[in-house]
């Protein structure tokens, strides 16, 4: 009787467990299917590239996003860059504290920058960057920048100035009124 009622009550647990699991991954690509969805909307419009991002805070989208270089002028107008601004935006916050983004597609070095200046919690991508390779989006030749000499990339870089360029740094450290980030 006693052994009955525990493998009931064991059975249940694990039941309700393994809902709650199935509920937060189907709820994860509840998500990940949205950023895919406004990735072929915002690719319908002409708005941009064939990618979407939305990001998540709390289970409720606060910010989303999809690329729109191409009708904004804009080389930096990723959707994760989109998202990640209308999220902030929303939150009123420099910080996506808390917060889990959803992106179509793996991002790029640029984008990748962007998401550790905003610090989500945990970043969830669907196609990868070989995927988006293989259609014409690679991003492989800015990894293999990075390494570089500055005189050796493709983009030449050159310091100049230095000295003058350390007055902001100056200034900023000795600044009392700031907001640390
Ligand atoms: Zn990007």
């Amino acid at each position: 009787m006693c052994n009955s009622f525990n493998q009931k009550f064991l059975d249940e647990a694990a039941k309700n467990m393994q809902d709650e699991n199935f509920n937060d991954n189907n709820s994860h690509s509840v998500f990940m299917q949205n950023a895919v969805d406004h990735a072929i909307e915002g690719m319908d419009k002409n708005d941009g590239g064939p990618f979407g991002c939305v990001i998540v805070k709390d289970d409720k989208i606060i910010g989303k996003g999809n690329n729109r270089v191409t009708s904004n002028n804009d080389p930096t107008a990723h959707a994760e860059v989109t998202a990640i601004r209308d999220a902030c935006k929303n939150l009123n916050s420099f910080q996506l504290e808390g917060c889990v983004i959803y992106t179509s597609c793996e991002p790029c070095p640029m984008c990748l920058g962007a998401i550790y200046w905003a610090r989500p919690e945990k970043v969830f991508f669907g196609s990868n960057k070989k995927d988006a390779a293989n259609i014409g989006f690679d991003d492989d030749f800015i990894y293999k920048e990075l390494p570089l000499p500055y005189d050796k990339r493709s983009i030449p870089f050159e310091q100049l100035d230095r000295d003058y360029a350390l007055k902001p740094f100056k200034l900023w450290e000795e600044k009392e009124n700031k907001t640390k980030y």
